[in-house]
Formats: C-alpha cells, structure tokens, sequence
C-alpha cells in the first residue's frame, strides 16, 4: 500500500501536469470507485473544472477545483496514477493540454470522493491526525497520543490518527531507527524514547521522499519512473539479512496482524543494562 513517501511523490509529479489545467473529459468505468455515489455524477461535476491544486492529507490526494469542489482520492492497496496508457483503467481524465491521465487500480479498493471545499477539512481530520513533517507534530503532541494507549507501540503508530500517512513499511523502518521494539506496550515510554520516535519517524518518511518511494509490486509514479527507497530497508521484508547497526539477523513476527520486521539486538523487549 503506498504510504505517505509514496503519495507525497505522486503529488509532486501530478502538481505541476496539472494544475492550471482544466480537466476536458472525465470517464469514470468502475463504479466501486464512487460509491455510493453514481460514477456518472462524480464524472459530471468533475468534467470542465479547472485545478487549483494538488495537494497531499496523510495517504489522501486533494485535487482542489476551481469550481468550489474537491476530489479526493485515496489508493488504498493498488491506485496508481499514469499519463502512458495501461491495464486496469478505472478513470481516464483528459486534460485541455491535450495529455491523457489514467487511474489504474488492480485490486479495486481505491476510492474518488468529491466534496465542498468546507468539507474536505472537517472530512479528513476525523480520519487524519497532524502532518508527521509539519510543524503540529511535535514531541509533546506525539507522546500525549502514545500515553493514552496500551497496544503494542507499531499497533499505535499505524493509526493514521496518531500518524497520518505512516504505514508498515516505514513504521518498521522508523522504530528501528529509533532503536524500540514494535511490540512495546505504547504508554511505558519514557520521555527520551518518544523523542527517538519522534524523530525516526520524521528521519525514515523523509528518506522515503528523497528516494521518491518505494517501489513493491503494484506502486509506480505518474511519470513512469520508480522509486527506490526498497533498496535501502533496514528491517522491512528482510528476515534473516544482518543488521547494519549490530550484525545481528533480523526477525519477522507479527503485530497486530501485520508482517513485521526488527532486529532483536537493537530493538529489545526490555531494556538491557548494557
Ligand atoms: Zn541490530
């Protein structure tokens, strides 16, 4: 599932093909992407409008409209946005440049929502917490959210009400880098623990963007070209390999249903005295 690197890379490829641009034509062919709205009313209100901006809200895309309207879009698992022609078309936008923008969804859970502008926000802070790189998410606010739970911490930091936009792939990259195992109970942190989260979070969700994603089965950018933040994990999908930091190999459990990845050195249970 892409994650916050991910749509923030998708975002950043789209804003500039278009914004400023009207949107010609748009042909919505699956209904589950609209519902339960009719795809031929969502396609309507779309069709002639021109975009402001493109704008990013954790995992949720945010094309704003000229027309007072928004389109927001969600991936979920497999949504990708392409200008080349491909399998899988969901939507097809043509654009008064005459560029042709296709939504590609394999498995179909990716959704299309427009909303009144005075909607969007009011929509997505009951689904969102603060931006993870904005300057709301301080070391304050984040252990005051990891102090009101008693899950496993990763369990925590994947609701994108404490983290918006953070997943399983950089929320293992992320405690790893903070040194804290993901099945520690979220409100035993001590006070420099949550600041080695707070940071590792920021550290491994800006090294994701710099690298423009990670690249895994079906995520690709709009332009074609692939991330490849897969090529620098240190933990995630990597049982077996040896640490960077300690050597150790690392392990795979599971928590809270999710595939998980740590090094059983670096990222003890219980703190060590050593
Ligand atoms: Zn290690």
């Amino acid at each position: 599932m892409p994650e916050l690197p991910e749509v923030e890379t998708i975002r950043a490829q789209l804003a500039p093909r278009l914004e400023g641009r009207t949107l010609t034509r748009v042909e919505i062919l699956d209904p589950r992407l609209t519902r339960p709205h009719d795809l031929f009313e969502v396609a309507e209100e779309l069709e002639g409008a021109r975009v402001d901006a493109v704008e990013r809200r954790g995992k949720y895309l945010v094309f704003r409209l000229e027309s007072g309207l928004a389109l927001l879009v969600h991936l979920r698992m497999t949504g990708s946005f392409g200008f080349a022609p491909t399998t899988h078309e969901r939507a097809v936008v043509e654009l008064d440049d005459g560029s042709r923008l296709a939504y590609r969804d394999v498995r179909r859970f990716g959704t299309w929502l427009v909303l009144e502008q005075a909607d969007v926000e009011p929509y997505l802070s009951t689904k969102n917490g603060v931006e993870p790189l904005g300057s709301r998410f301080t070391v304050v606010w984040l252990a005051s959210r990891l102090a009101e739970r008693r899950a496993p911490l990763k369990s925590v930091l994947l609701d994108q009400r404490v983290v918006a936009g953070l997943g399983n792939i950089y929320a293992d990259e992320a405690l790893w880098r903070a040194r804290l195992n993901p099945l520690r109970q979220s409100n035993t942190l001590e006070s420099d623990e949550v600041a080695r989260a707070h940071r590792a979070i920021r550290a491994a969700l800006r090294a994701g963007i710099e690298r423009q994603g990670s690249t895994l089965r079906d995520y690709s950018t709009p332009d074609g070209t692939e991330g490849s933040m897969q090529d620098e994990f240190r933990v995630y999908g990597r049982d077996g390999e040896p640490c960077s930091r300690c050597r150790t190999a690392i392990s795979k459990t599971r928590v809270g249903g999710r595939g998980t990845w740590f090094c059983p050195r670096c990222q003890p249970l219980w703190e060590s005295s050593c």
